[in-house]
C-alpha cells in the first residue's frame, strides 16, 4: 500500500462503519508534530476549528490487512493494529494485560 495522500471512503469490515477519511498515512497533513504509530485513516476534525486536528478512523489489521476502525470492538493497539478477530484466534500470543482486555469483551 501506498504511503501518504489518499482520501476516499473508510469502511470497518467488522462493524461496518463507513466515513469518509481525508488522509491514510503516518503523518497527517497541516500538523506539526505529529507522527502517528501506525499508517491510519484519518479525518479533519469537524467540530474543531483547529487545524492541526484531526480524528483517527482506523487502520488495517497488521495481521489480516482488513480496514478496521479504532473502536474498541473491533480492534486494538498493540505494538501494531490487530483485529479482534485475529487477537482472539492467536490470544494466548499477546500478554496477559491484552488477555484480560479481550475476555472483558463478552
Ligand atoms: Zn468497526
Ligand atoms: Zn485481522
Amino acid at each position: 500500500m501506498e504511503g501518504g495522500g489518499g482520501g476516499g471512503e473508510f469502511s470497518c469490515r467488522l462493524c461496518g462503519l463507513s466515513t469518509p477519511f481525508s488522509y491514510f498515512g503516518q503523518k497527517p497533513p497541516n500538523t506539526r508534530a505529529v507522527v502517528l504509530l501506525e499508517e491510519s485513516y484519518v479525518m479533519k476534525d469537524p467540530f474543531s476549528p483547529d487545524k492541526e486536528k484531526f480524528l483517527v478512523l482506523g487502520s488495517s489489521c497488521s495481521l489480516c490487512a482488513k480496514s478496521v476502525c479504532v473502536g474498541t470492538d473491533c480492534s486494538l493497539f498493540y505494538t501494531r493494529r490487530f483485529c479482534l478477530p485475529c487477537v482472539k484466534e492467536r490470544l494466548d500470543q499477546f500478554p496477559q494485560q491484552i488477555q484480560a482486555e479481550v475476555a472483558k469483551k463478552k
